[in-house]
C-alpha cells in the first residue's frame, strides 16, 4: 500500500540549526594555520600515539565496553572513584546522553546567552525546550540563570570557562548557583578547558560533583590532550546519573584506539604542562598585541580569544575573515553565538600567532610591531 505521505522527523528536529565546525581550508599553495577549532598546537603526547599504534594490532576485537583502562587512568590522574566516571565519544556524546536521559518533551534546559551551541542542539533533539539566560559582560550571570528556573527545568548547562568567550565563573559563584537550584535539577559543568585555567579562584567542579547528587562535570581529551580526532571525553558524576546514562549509551561508544591513547595521554603530565606553559605565554602575548592594534579582546582563561572588530565599514569581522583566509589564517566566525562582529582565535604555534598578528596589522593598515 502506498500513500503520498513522506517520512517526517519528530516535532522540533527541523528547528535545529546543524552545528557548523570551524573551517579548515586555505587557498591552494598557502601554508594553512587552522586557528578555528581550539585544537592544540602542541599535538598529542607521543605516548598516546605509541599506545594507539599498539592497539591497531587488534582491530578485529570489539573494544572494552566499560573502557576500564581509560576510566582507571582518569581516576588515578585525578584521585577519583572509577565507578563515578563515564567515558563518551567526545564529551559531546555525554552532553547528548544527559539530554536524552533527563529531558521529556516540554522539559526545559537552561544555557547561557553565549554558551556552547551544542547544548541547544541536544536539548531540542531530546524534545526539550532550551531556555537562554542572559550574560553580563559576556560572562555567565548566576542570578540570571536562577531566575530562569521553573518547575519544568531539568538541566542547567554551564561551560566554565565558556566557549567562545573564554570567560569563567569563580568557584564560589558556581557553588552559589548550585545552592540556588532545586535538588531535581542537574547542574552540568562543562570543563572542556579546565586544564588551561591559571586562576586560584577557579574549580572545574570535582568537589561539587563529589558532594552533590545533582552535579556532573564533563571533560575532554580534544583540547589540552590533542586527541580531537579520536573523539574521547569523560564525565564525573554521582553513580545514579552514571547508571542512567549507561542504560542508553551505545554498548561500545569508545573505540579501542581512543581508550588506549586516552589512558596514555592522561598519564603524561609533562606533556600537559608543556601545553599549558605554551598557552599561558601566547595567550598573554596575543592579548597584548591585539589590544595594541586597538582591537577589543574579551579577557580569556582558555586556549582562545574572542576578538571584536571595529564598527567602521570595511574593517569588520566579515572583511577580516576574508583577508585572513586568503593568507592562510583560518579563524572562527561567531555570528551564531551572538557576536556578528567578532571572531574566535585559537592560540596557535609561535609562527601562527606572530603571523596572525602581522596579518591583522596589515588588514587594519597599521605598522607591523
Ligand atoms: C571543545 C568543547 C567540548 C569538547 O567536545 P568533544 O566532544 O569532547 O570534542 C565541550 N564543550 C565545550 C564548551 C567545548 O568548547
Amino acid at each position: 500500500m502506498t500513500s503520498g505521505a513522506l517520512p517526517a522527523p519528530k516535532p522540533g528536529i527541523l528547528d535545529i540549526e546543524a552545528y557548523v565546525p570551524g573551517k579548515s581550508a586555505a587557498p591552494k599553495g598557502i601554508p594553512l594555520h587552522k586557528l578555528s577549532s581550539n585544537e592544540t598546537p602542541i599535538g598529542p603526547s607521543p605516548r598516546a600515539v605509541e599506545a594507539m599504534q599498539a592497539a591497531i594490532a587488534h582491530l578485529e576485537l570489539y573494544p572494552d565496553g566499560q573502557a576500564t583502562a581509560l576510566r582507571h587512568a582518569i581516576a588515578e590522574a585525578h584521585g577519583l572513584n572509577p565507578a563515578n566516571i563515564l567515558c563518551g565519544n567526545g564529551s559531546d556524546e555525554l552532553l547528548g546522553l544527559l539530554c536524552s536521559a533527563y529531558l521529556a518533551p516540554g522539559d526545559e534546559a537552561i544555557h547561557t546567552e553565549h554558551g556552547f551551541l551544542v547544548y541547544d542542539i541536544y536539548i531540542r533533539a531530546a524534545g526539550g525546550t532550551p531556555v537562554v539566560a542572559r550574560e553580563t559582560d559576556a560572562r555567565a550571570d548566576v542570578d540570571a540563570i536562577l531566575s530562569c528556573v521553573t518547575e519544568r527545568t531539568k538541566l542547567v548547562f554551564l561551560a566554565n570557562p565558556n566557549n567562545p568567550t573564554g570567560t569563567y565563573l569563580p568557584f564560589d559563584e558556581v557553588r552559589r548557583l548550585h545552592a540556588g537550584l532545586p535538588g531535581h535539577v542537574i547542574l552540568v559543568l562543562d570543563a572542556a578547558y579546565a586544564e588551561y585555567v591559571r586562576r586560584n579562584d577557579y574549580g572545574a567542579g570535582i568537589e561539587l560533583a563529589s558532594e552533590a547528587a545533582n552535579v556532573v562535570m564533563t571533560r575532554t581529551f580534544s583540547k589540552i590532550h590533542g586527541l580531537a580526532a579520536l573523539r574521547v571525553g569523560w564525565m564525573y558524576a554521582p553513580e545514579a546519573i552514571v547508571d542512567a546514562l549507561n542504560r542508553i549509551r551505545g554498548p561500545f561508544n569508545i573505540n579501542a584506539l581512543a581508550i588506549a591513547a586516552g589512558a596514555a595521554a592522561i598519564g603524561d603530565r609533562a606533556h600537559v604542562e608543556r601545553a599549558v606553559a605554551h598557552n599561558s605565554q601566547w595567550l598573554e602575548w596575543l592579548t597584548g598585541r591585539l589590544e595594541a592594534l586597538d582591537l577589543k579582546v574579551t579577557p580569556s582563561v582558555g586556549n582562545f580569544l574572542l576578538v571584536h572588530f571595529p564598527e567602521e565599514p570595511g574593517f569588520g569581522a566579515a572583511e577580516a575573515d576574508a583577508y585572513l583566509t586568503e593568507r592562510g589564517f583560518i579563524l572562527r566566525r561567531v555570528t551564531g553565538y551572538g557576536f556578528p562582529n567578532a571572531m574566535r582565535l585559537t592560540i596557535g604555534s609561535e609562527e601562527a600567532n606572530r603571523g596572525v598578528v602581522a596579518t591583522l596589522a596589515d588588514f587594519l593598515g597599521r605598522p607591523a610591531t
